[in-house]
């Protein structure tokens, strides 16, 4: 698909859950997450025919977010009927890592390519503190169960106030770099206010080249993420959504006041 701007619109970043089992400073900024009931969540059945539709109209790189995509039920048997459509080139999935471990094995055999591990810090305490209540051993372990399975390749994404030069981003700089992992560095984004900017070492943010869309975990295709624009698959029809999503595609990013970070998977 050809949006207004003559930009190839191939990459679906689907959210699969709103749940997460870590409540990161700069995600959860209140108190709790204000969580989707689980009838408003899309089946599986409903992914696997948004990813079928949509391969039709050019989509052909998929990749799962959350909330965090592991805490979803059943998360091996969704990669495995999205790998049996046949119809993804690319496939990925971002996670913390929390529960890698037990998960890379399955999620490579089910037809997984490759992953997407976030991780702001290699310091214990400030992961603990970051996180609120994350044990970065669990996602060290994960790593390694991600390379011993053949995710490849592994790209670590390191959260950033202002620049990578900052001491936690250098050390995980230096982690990836002994551990042959691709760091990209994202500045802290904030949808209401717009401020976010391209990402270093990866395409994210940079809205001339932008090739993706966006499905929130409620059925909603986002042209764009820092956009109120959204269309609902429920009631337009896949189809119908994407093809008007795409064509309402802003040249440029701007605000999002209807989302959250944890339903749409930055
Ligand atoms: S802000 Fe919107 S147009 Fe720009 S890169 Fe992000 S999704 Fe694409």
């Amino acid at each position: 698909m050809l949006d207004r701007f003559n930009r190839k619109i191939n990459y679906l970043r689907i959210s699969v859950t709103d749940r997460c089992n870590l409540r990161c400073l700069y995600c959860v900024t209140g108190n709790e997450i204000k969580l989707l009931s689980k009838n408003e969540i899309l089946s599986f059945e409903e992914l696997c025919e948004i990813v079928t539709v949509a391969s039709n109209l050019g989509i052909d790189k998929v990749r799962l977010t959350g909330g965090e995509p592991l805490v979803k039920h059943d998360i091996i048997k969704l990669v495995d009927m999205i790998s049996n459509t046949g119809k993804v080139k690319d496939f990925s999935l971002t996670t913390n890592g929390i529960l890698l471990e037990e998960y890379a094995k399955p999620l490579a055999e089910a037809g997984l390519h490759r992953i997407n591990v976030s991780l702001d810090t290699v310091d214990p305490q400030k992961f603990r503190y970051l996180t609120r209540v994350g044990d970065i051993n669990k996602v060290f372990a994960g790593i390694e169960a991600a390379k011993k399975y053949g995710l490849d390749p592994i790209k670590i994404n390191c959260v950033v106030k202002e620049s990578s030069d900052e001491p936690d981003a250098l050390s995980v700089e230096k982690y990836c770099l002994q551990n042959n992992l691709k760091p990209r560095f994202i500045k802290q984004m904030n949808l209401e206010e717009g401020n976010f900017s391209i990402v270093e070492g990866g395409q994210g943010g940079n809205c001339k080249q932008c090739n993706r869309i966006r499905l929130t975990c409620n059925g909603k295709v986002k042209p764009c993420l820092f956009s109120d624009l959204e269309f609902d698959i429920r009631q337009l029809g896949i189809k119908e959504a994407f093809e008007k999503a795409v064509k309402a595609k802003p040249e440029h990013g701007s605000q999002n006041h209807v989302n959250v970070f944890n339903n749409i998977g930055g």
